[in-house]
């Protein structure tokens, strides 16, 4: 897990990860489940950008590119965020985005302070 200021926003600094899961759902329910968990957790919605107690986004789905009008895959902002790769490129760092290999993407973020925490 890592710790990051909000980007473009205010507010408590932001707790980072990344999870890789296996899953039958199609890649909109899975969309749909991410939603109701952030629900759980008190999300709303108020205005873009907004402090958030829970973010759950879908950032790849296996090698699949999804241009639907509620789901875009991979998610077409995390190439130039170092708190999604940052986590994304422990999990898999060879992995290669549209854009280019994660760690070159990683490199070209290093002007975003984040802060790993200590693992539990
Ligand atoms: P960002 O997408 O820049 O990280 P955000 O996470 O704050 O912004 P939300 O308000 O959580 O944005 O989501 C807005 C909409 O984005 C959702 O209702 C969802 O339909 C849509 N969306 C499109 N692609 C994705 C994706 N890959 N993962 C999650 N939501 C997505
Ligand atoms: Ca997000
Ligand atoms: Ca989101």
């Amino acid at each position: 897990m890592y710790s990051t200021a909000p980007i473009d926003s205010t507010g408590p600094d932001y707790t980072n990860a990344v999870a890789r899961v296996l899953t039958t759902l199609t890649a909109t329910a899975l969309l749909t489940q991410l939603q109701a968990i952030e629900l759980r957790f008190g999300r709303t919605r108020p205005y873009r950008n907004a402090p958030r107690t829970l973010d759950l986004d879908l950032l790849l789905f296996g090698d699949e590119t999804i241009n639907l009008p509620e789901l875009t895959v991979p998610h077409p902002r995390m190439h130039e965020r170092a708190f999604v790769l940052r986590p994304l490129a422990d999990l898999a760092p060879d992995l290669v985005l549209p854009q280019g290999p994660i760690l070159d993407l990683l490199a070209a973020c290093s002007d975003q302070p984040i802060q790993r925490l200590a693992s539990r």
